[in-house]
């Protein structure tokens, strides 16, 4: 994967990579989940195939123990095959032109995946865009989310997580987050 840009808010160091998250070495990925953590489609798709069944065994399991992952929250298992520890299971909203708290929900999403990184006590994260995808947030607004709920998450002072990535498997979306960063 190709780093496009970084810049360093506070101490932590914020980089925008071009590319595939399945390959990406962070402590943490996340995945764009839905509530059930069935991984079908998109780049839950993409991460199921590549870390092999036992992701979606754990996220099964996750599911039978705690029940659904609501709209907002996270939930954690094992990297599986990848070269990631973790990968921390988001779930964005679906796009309902921002009707249905869309925004908030985005924001909670990438904010709580965040704050489980630094929970996990891990120094880096690699997320995708959450919701801009087959869930049909616009991206030109969806990157408002995704900056807010990162530099408010620096804001408050994380001591473990020094690294975060956007990873950009949309070329269309490049120019957005450039923008935006
Ligand atoms: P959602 O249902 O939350 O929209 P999707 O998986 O459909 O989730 O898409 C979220 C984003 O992930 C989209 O921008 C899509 O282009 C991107 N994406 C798809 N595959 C990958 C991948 N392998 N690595 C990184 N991002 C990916």
């Amino acid at each position: 994967n190709k780093i496009i840009k970084q810049l360093k808010v506070n101490n932590v160091e914020i980089k925008l990579v071009s590319g595939d998250i399945t390959t990406e070495e962070t402590d943490a990925i996340v995945n764009a989940a839905n509530s059930h953590l069935q991984h079908g489609g998109g780049v839950a798709g993409a991460i199921s195939r590549k870390g092999g069944p036992g992701i979606q065994k754990e996220s099964n399991e996750y599911i039978q123990k705690y029940g659904k992952v609501e709209t907002g929250n996270v939930a954690v298992t094992s990297g599986g095959k990848l070269k990631c520890k973790y990968i921390i299971h988001a779930v964005g909203p679906i796009w309902r032109r921002g009707s249905q708290q869309e925004e908030k929900l985005l924001y909670d999403a990438v904010f709580n995946a965040l704050k489980k990184a630094e929970e996990l006590k891990l120094n880096s994260i690699a997320l995708p865009a959450i919701s801009a995808g087959i869930y049909g947030y616009p991206i030109e607004k969806a990157v408002l989310v995704y900056k807010k709920a990162v530099y408010d998450f620096i804001n408050s002072n994380p001591q473990f997580v020094k690294e975060i990535r956007f990873v950009i498997y949309d070329e269309a979306h490049l120019d957005y987050f450039l923008k935006e960063f």
